[in-house]
């Protein structure tokens, strides 16, 4: 059984405690991954910033630029390989898990090209004088991933503030360190230098802690829960550093009369069954409009009936959720549902020959739930979606915005004016209008408003939050 090692200044380092990888489509243990903790982290910072002193400090942004599209060649290579590893890691159907691989070396890609297009401005001042702007790196960033889409919450961490020419250490999360590893043997491959790409694996509470706290970080790109956000940020303002929180949501699909129901029908259900509900901008709650209510639970519970469930090998339309607590998690609000005498209109199947000892759930579709219920107000992470009903337009944006979260929303009508007004007032950082793309593509900046978090990853926007602004202002006389 392989033992996996720390990767540390360009060196394998063998683990002094190990902690277990779990296949959760049956339960079994795979491999073992090192139990990092401050002393790995001191290390591992040490060594990104001796990376910024020497050689990667003076590689230039076109150098940089191309040292990341290497990566996404590298990763596009071992596509296959990648992929399995993630399934076989996290549960994911292989087909979803081949798609976060292409995200991942996506990511390289966009930002390769964008590493050498970070302009600095120049500013009309007094007479006599000449302003300019300049972006510069932060030093060595620190980078607290989930593990949901493990692949491509790294790529879309790291990839922009390689760019800008930070050093990076990343604390994968323990139930899915494995694809984190194997991109560090791929920027080993690539080229490197020695410090740049560090990856310590362990647990939130030591390794995770032990980095955020770090003072030798400049800046952190956390991406998970609310909970642990809070203790992110409180440790970074205790060292003043800037911090990208990306949080849960309780997104709202907003369903009007005139949506094309079956376009609308066919993703909404695929976006909150994709990666078994485990998707920080799965649309969770889907608001409908009181006319047609009836008529589109109907279609969503024949499409919820239609879902299956099977091991990552299986392929189905999902695998088992990430673990034992997460299952647990799923089972506390469907008990929650029954408790309460709330309608369930339609589940899933398990498919034959399910695994024993795997973490499955049956995607679930909740009819009628009142807007304040616990199940329409907190993040399950399962398959699980609720329907709401909604009177008009000024009750639909009252509901969207009813919950702490505030990050995606889907607004399904034919009426322009009408998506456009939806698009201006529900608080979310994205809004998709007759689609929906859980966090869409790399080009589009992507985060939360309210509780769902601050700062923004993806598109050009990640890229400069990876920088300071400097101001150089010159007085030469006129
Ligand atoms: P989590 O428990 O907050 O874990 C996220 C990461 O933080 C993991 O790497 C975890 O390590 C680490 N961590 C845990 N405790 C820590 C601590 N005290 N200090 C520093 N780091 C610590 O979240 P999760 O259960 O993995 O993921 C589910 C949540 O993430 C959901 O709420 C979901 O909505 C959110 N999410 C948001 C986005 C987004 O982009 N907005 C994307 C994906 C997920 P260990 O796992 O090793 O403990
Ligand atoms: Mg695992």
């Amino acid at each position: 059984m392989d033992v996996h090692q720390n990767y540390i200044g360009g060196r394998w380092v063998a683990p002094s405690a190990t902690l277990p990888v779990i296949n959760p489509s049956d339960g079994s243990k795979v491999a073992e991954i090192a139990r990092g903790g401050a002393k790995e982290i001191d290390a591992a910072v040490a060594a990104g910033h001796a990376a910024v002193k020497g050689a990667w400090g003076k590689t230039d942004a076109v150098s940089r630029g191309r040292l990341l599209f290497k990566m996404a060649e590298l990763i596009r290579r071992d596509a296959e390989n990648l992929a399995k590893m993630e399934s076989e890691d996290v549960g994911k159907p292989i087909t979803q898990a081949r798609g976060d691989v292409a995200a991942c070396a996506r990511s390289f890609e966009y930002y390769g090209a964008a590493a050498d297009k970070v302009h600095g401005e120049t500013i009309p001042f007094q007479n006599g004088f000449t302003v300019m702007t300049f972006y510069e790196p932060h030093g060595v960033t620190a980078h607290i991933v989930p593990w949901n889409y493990p692949l491509q919450m790294l790529g879309r961490s790291v990839a922009p503030s390689l760019a800008m020419g930070n050093a990076v250490v990343l604390k994968p999360a323990e139930d899915a360190s494995l694809t984190a590893l194997g991109l560090a043997r791929l920027a080993e491959e690539a080229g490197f230098p020695a410090g740049v790409f560090n990856v310590v694996t362990g647990l939130g509470e030591e390794a995770g802690a032990a980095l955020s706290a770090h003072p030798g970080i400049g800046h952190i790109s956390f991406t998970g829960s609310r909970e642990v956000g809070i203790l992110v940020q409180a440790a970074a303002a205790r060292n003043t550093i800037p911090v990208t929180l990306e949080l849960g949501g309780k997104s709202p699909q907003v369903v009007f009369s005139d949506a094309d129901f079956n376009e609308a029908g066919t993703i909404i259900v695929k976006a909150i069954v994709q990666n078994a509900g485990q998707t920080c901008s799965a649309g969770s709650r889907v608001l409908i409009e009181d006319s047609v209510y009836e008529r589109f639970t109907g279609q969503l519970a024949e499409r919820f009936k239609a879902t299956r469930v099977g091991s990552a090998s299986q392929d189905l339309d999902l695998g088992p959720v990430v673990n034992a607590t997460q299952k647990a998690r799923v089972e506390r609000y469907l008990d929650i549902a029954r408790r309460d005498g709330l309608k369930v209109l339609a589940e899933g199947s398990f498919g034959t020959n399910l695994p024993e000892g795997g973490y499955y759930v049956k995607p679930t579709l909740i009819g009628d739930v009142p807007p304040d219920h616990v199940l329409a107000q907190e993040e399950i992470f399962g398959p699980v979606l609720v329907a709401v009903r909604f009177r008009d337009e000024e009750d639909a944006v009252r509901i969207s915005n009813c919950t702490p979260y505030g990050l995606v929303a889907g607004v399904w009508t034919a009426d322009l004016g009408r998506s456009m007004r939806l698009s201006r007032k529900i608080q979310v950082g994205q809004v998709f209008v007759n689609n929906y793309g859980a966090g869409g593509g790399i080009e589009l900046p992507f985060g939360g408003m309210k509780g769902s978090g601050h700062g923004r990853e993806k598109g050009f926007e990640a890229l400069y939050g990876f920088g300071a602004l400097k101001t150089v202002t010159i007085r030469h006389g006129v």
